[in-house]
């Protein structure tokens, strides 16, 4: 399997050279070249297969052979290292939990797949590689879990200053070891342009080799396929017409939902549901794609003003606006909506869903008012705790820290504060 360039102007690489070069040289996401044979027979057997079975025979054959069966399927069973629930909420709504792993957010796949396929790759080299993320939230507490003690291998994790949770901080600068985080003074927007500039700049390419772990990358992208197809083989009425929801920032899950049904998984349509930041409903209702500066939100893991995986989405619908259309819808809800979804579906339900997965209900809630005869699956996408200071005065109710969280609030803080370009560059090029 070759993967090319979105941008069409660098030179098509294999699964391993994606990975290691996470976007390509002329700033394209990678795309596979071709998608993989359906696998209906297997999702038509979903009940004879496990987990991890399941896991292997949707992404093996994009890796077509660089990491070997065997290797892959240990990859595999050392990513998937805890459960996915889906939980019924009301009739035909159900949540998939995807927040049971390490830093009890849905990052954890993506980034325990994706520092085990590095780490592979790296085995044979005696250079080291820099990874380097610019994260809203999750996805630096993800990767740096996931990278945590991984050999050969530095973590440098860029987060908005003032704009991440409590714990989300705390869980992305208190490993310590290969793992380094920058308080950057800005938005997310801003970490995601510092990143870009430094994977662009001559002067640190040539000194360090640097790879990103943002959804961008395929090794964090293509596991998230596994979600969806869980989802299914958990259902136990499998008659209805399926449709997921998901919580969308910078649209890697949602797409990887999408090449999971071009793999044959039988959903009949995605829900894009998104906070304030509407730069994809705008896009659904008038076709124009204009990226818009992010806006603080309290799902702030999705406030994202150019979500850079959409791209991939156009690709696979071949940019046909009618065909994006049919089997994606794409809706946008305030803070305020929000914080009411999650106290009604708690007084009516008992159910706790977190700022995240409350969007997602509400994408879900919205769809199924014109569609009323099918499932609805919402990806509860982060665990409540991890977002305390709003869960907790919406339900009026304290919520326990589970162990993983409890383990890192009494840590200590360690960040280097940046406010510049030149500041980072100057860490990249120090770091040791
Ligand atoms: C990252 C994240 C999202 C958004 O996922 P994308 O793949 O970027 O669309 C949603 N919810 C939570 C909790 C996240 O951490």
């Amino acid at each position: 399997m070759q993967f090319f360039s979105l941008h069409g102007k660098a030179p098509k690489v294999g699964f391993k050279e994606a990975v290691i070069k996470g976007i390509a040289p002329d700033k394209g996401l990678y795309f596979p070249e071709i998608i993989p044979a359906r696998l209906n027979e297997v999702f038509k057997n979903i009940d004879q297969y496990a987990p991890n079975e399941l896991a292997f025979e949707m992404i093996n054959p994009f890796i077509d052979g660089e990491i070997p069966e065997a290797d892959l399927k240990n990859i595999i069973e050392d990513t998937l290292c805890f459960d996915f629930p889906l939980e019924k909420v009301e009739e035909n709504i159900f949540s998939l939990e995807l927040f049971h792993g390490p830093t009890m957010a849905f990052k954890d796949v993506g980034g325990r797949f994706m520092a085990r396929c590095l780490s592979y790759f790296n085995k044979e080299q005696s250079n080291e590689v820099t990874v380097l993320v610019a994260t809203s939230g999750d996805t630096g507490g993800a990767v740096a879990s996931g990278f945590l003690g991984v050999k050969g291998v530095n973590v440098v994790i860029l987060y908005p200053s003032g704009k991440v949770s409590e714990v989300q901080e705390k869980q992305l600068t208190t490993l310590g070891q290969n793992i380094k985080a920058l308080e950057v003074d800005g938005t997310f927007d801003d970490c995601q342009a510092l990143v870009k500039e430094a994977f662009l700049d001559k002067e640190i390419t040539d000194e360090i080799q640097l790879t990103s772990a943002n959804s961008i990358n395929v090794a964090r992208w293509l596991p998230q396929m596994f979600y969806f197809a869980f989802a299914y083989k958990q259902l136990k009425d499998r008659s209805k017409p399926l449709v997921f929801s998901t919580p969308s920032g910078n649209f890697g899950n949602i797409c990887a939902g999408i090449m999971a049904q071009q793999l044959g998984l039988p959903v009949s349509q995605f829900i894009a549901s998104t906070n304030a930041n509407r730069v994809v409903p705008n896009f659904m209702a008038k076709g124009e794609y204009i990226p818009l500066r992010s806006v603080a939100t309290i799902s702030n893991a999705m406030d994202v003003g150019d979500p850079s995986n959409f791209i991939r989405i156009r690709e696979i619908y071949k940019n046909d606006f009618e065909l994006i259309k049919e089997n994606l819808s794409s809706y946008s809800f305030t803070d305020d909506e929000t914080r009411a979804a999650m106290l009604k579906v708690y007084q009516e339900t008992g159910y706790i869903m977190d700022p995240h997965g409350a969007v997602g209900y509400l994408g879900l809630k919205k769809y199924l008012e014109s569609n009323p005869g099918a499932t609805g699956i919402f990806l509860e996408t982060a665990h409540p705790v991890k977002f305390l200071d709003v869960v907790e005065p919406v339900i009026n109710k304290k919520i326990a820290y589970p162990p993983q969280i409890k383990s890192v609030m009494d840590k200590k803080k360690e960040a280097r504060f940046i406010s510049s370009y030149a500041e980072l560059k100057d860490f990249l090029l120090k770091v040791d």
